[in-house]
C-alpha cells in the first residue's frame, strides 16, 4: 500500500556516521569533558630543573603521539595539552602548519594580548563533536620554555589567517592549563554539532568590538 506520509531524516547522515566513528577511537586515548574532573583541573608548573628529566621527556613524546594519532584518524587538530592525556602539568604541543614541526610550550605565561578581539568557531579533542564560536584576543605575547629548558617568547602577530589561527590555538590550550574550556567561552546558542561537513570551510574570522 503506498505510504501517505514518510519521515524527513535529517541530512549529511554519511558524514555524521564517520564522524562519531572518529570520536569513538580518539575518546579511547583522550580524556573526555566530564570524566571525573580531570578536564578541569589546574595544571601545576613544571619546575624549571625538571623539564630536560627523562620522566618530563617521557611524557612529551606520549604528547605528540598522541596529537599525531588524532590528526590521523580525524585529519584535523592543531594543539594539545597534557591535562588532556590525565597528566596535571603545564605543557602543550601544537601543530605548526607552515613547518609541519611540533612545537612544545612549557609553563607558558602571557605577558599582553591585543585590544582587538575576533570571533571565530572552535572545537577541542575533549569535547566531542560540538564546536561553537568563540571571542578571544587576535593575538597574544607569552613566554614559555622549550624542551631544552631554554626560555623563549612567543610575539608572532595576527597578519594573516594562519596567524590568527595559531594565536588561537595558543590561548585555548593555555586556558586548559587553568581547567578552562573553550564551552566556557563559547557563543552557546551557536553551539553545533559536527553535522555539517562545509561548517569550517564557511567559517570567518569576524572583528567584533
Ligand atoms: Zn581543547
Amino acid at each position: 500500500m503506498k505510504k501517505a506520509w514518510k519521515p524527513t531524516l535529517p541530512p549529511f547522515r554519511k558524514f555524521k556516521r564517520d564522524v562519531y566513528l572518529k570520536h569513538s577511537k580518539t575518546a579511547g586515548f583522550i580524556y573526555q569533558l566530564g570524566e571525573g574532573a580531570v578536564i578541569r583541573t589546574k595544571s601545576q608548573e613544571i619546575p624549571v630543573a625538571a623539564i630536560a628529566a627523562p620522566e618530563t621527556k617521557e611524557k612529551i613524546a606520549y604528547l605528540k603521539k598522541c596529537l599525531l594519532r588524532y590528526r590521523a584518524i580525524t585529519g584535523m587538530g592543531r594543539g594539545i595539552a597534557a591535562i588532556q592525556v590525565g597528566i596535571p602539568q603545564r605543557f602543550a604541543v601544537i601543530y605548526m602548519l607552515d613547518t609541519k614541526d611540533i612545537m612544545t610550550i612549557i609553563n607558558p605565561v602571557i605577558t599582553k594580548k591585543s585590544h582587538s578581539l575576533l570571533r571565530f568557531p572552535e572545537g577541542c579533542m575533549s569535547e566531542g563533536p560540538l564546536f561553537a564560536p568563540v571571542t578571544r584576543p587576535s593575538w597574544i605575547e607569552f613566554s614559555y620554555y622549550d624542551e631544552q629548558g631554554q626560555k623563549q617568547y612567543w610575539n608572532t602577530k595576527d597578519e594573516n589567517q594562519r596567524d590568527k589561527i595559531t594565536n588561537r590555538v595558543f590561548q585555548h590550550e593555555i586556558d586548559h592549563m587553568d581547567g578552562v574550556i573553550f564551552l566556557d567561552r563559547a557563543d552557546l546558542r551557536n553551539l553545533t554539532l559536527e553535522s555539517d561537513p562545509a561548517y569550517y570551510d564557511k567559517a570567518a574570522f569576524e572583528e567584533v568590538e
